[in-house]
């Protein structure tokens, strides 16, 4: 089957929306038509992966749809007409993934970041022939369809505006996750969100939904704003003094840290104001060496990497899309949809700070 997707050639170029050549769903996968995909910080860094990430590609994980074929025929728990949320791809039979931990797979590395599946390499073409990477953590989601391992679809209730819903499956999984899944944060406990982009503004909503006093901490006014909208106390990052003043906000010191943004001196400034055996979670990808200043760890406290809010798509997406229904989650005030046609715009106005969450949505043809 033809249909349009966004192509990234080489790691400088714009992307490309031109027409690919893809094969119907194998056995376990499902052909979703996407309604809307989010675009997500790593889908960005691919750019500056080294050559890590095969190229030509087509990224986009943060994927929304309908089913309209399945591999495994009628009788399998995804089937055509289902809506679903997709998120990022798994093994299904390493330890971690047998231990619910599917973010912690084995292959994580592989099957999301570097070209996916090796049976699946040569299913998915340009126009000319030419192999694309298609299975951007499973889905490659910046097109009209994305074929996916049936294992990575969540089942949604039609009713809900599935445009908008792609980001559950990576961003919003990854800030609402660390606080309710990692840090399993509850009323009376304490939380400073370093970066308010859309992982540090949904865990902010996380944590207000679950009780938990935050503050946040960014260089930009505008999302100082948004922090504070959703229930966070908001701090400049140029504040000077900034441990004293999060102390401060936090009754002597908070519990839990989450870190999005790689800077080493605003980590070193947090963990200088955790609480004795408070933890501090990163997410962001660092890109050189963190030097910790002496005494930071003291008094128990802990430092961890944090992978896609340590959840189960399965389990944490439902209760995401519980908590926005109860007008505790509002994601959706983060997001701006953009045409497909228009990826390159989204890219610019997310790497200039004018928008949190772009979502892209394929624009619908006569079929
Ligand atoms: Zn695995
Ligand atoms: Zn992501």
């Amino acid at each position: 089957m033809r249909f349009r997707a966004a192509v990234l050639r080489s790691y400088e170029s714009p992307f490309t929306v031109e027409e690919v050549v893809g094969t119907g769903p194998a056995a376990g996968e499902i052909l979703v038509e996407i309604a809307g995909s989010g675009m997500c910080r790593t889908d960005l860094a691919v750019r500056r992966s080294a050559g890590r990430t095969p190229l030509p590609a087509v990224l986009g994980h943060e994927g929304a749809g309908v089913v309209v074929a399945s591999g495994d025929g009628p009788d399998s728990a995804i089937g055509v007409g289902d809506h679903v949320v997709l998120s990022f791809d798994s093994c299904g039979d390493c330890r971690n993934c047998r231990g619910a931990a599917p973010a912690y797979c084995d292959s994580f590395a592989s099957l999301n970041l570097f070209g996916g599946r090796e049976e699946e390499a040569s299913r998915f073409t340009d126009a000319a022939g030419g192999a694309l990477a298609s299975r951007w953590f499973g889905q490659s989601s910046f097109a009209e369809y994305a074929l996916v391992p049936a294992r990575n679809a969540v089942r949604v209730d039609p009713a809900l505006p599935l445009e908008l819903l792609g980001p559950l499956g990576c961003g919003a999984l990854t800030g609402a996750g660390a606080v309710l899944n990692t840090f399993r944060a509850g009323p009376g406990d304490t939380l400073v969100v370093l970066g308010a982009g859309a992982v540090g503004l949904t865990a902010v909503m996380a944590a207000t939904s679950a009780g938990v006093r935050t503050v946040a901490v960014d260089r930009h006014r505008g999302r100082l704003d948004l922090a504070e909208r959703f229930g966070a106390v908001p701090l400049s990052a140029a504040t000077a003094q900034l441990a004293g003043h999060i102390r401060r906000h936090t009754d002597g010191g908070a519990q839990y840290a989450l870190d999005t943004t790689a800077s080493a001196p605003l980590i070193n400034d947090t963990l200088r104001a955790l609480r004795p055996t408070g933890t501090l979670g990163l997410v962001a990808r660092l890109h050189t060496a963190l030097p910790l200043e002496p005494g930071t760890l003291d008094g128990g406290r802990g430092i961890r990497h944090i992978c896609e809010g340590d959840a189960v798509p399965g389990l944490l997406i439902p209760r995401l899309i519980g908590l926005w229904q109860a007008g505790r989650f509002p994601f959706d005030q983060l997001i701006r949809t953009y045409p497909l046609a228009d990826i390159n715009e989204a890219e610019r106005d997310c790497d200039a700070g004018r928008v949190i969450k772009p979502v892209l949505l394929p624009e619908r043809r006569e079929r």
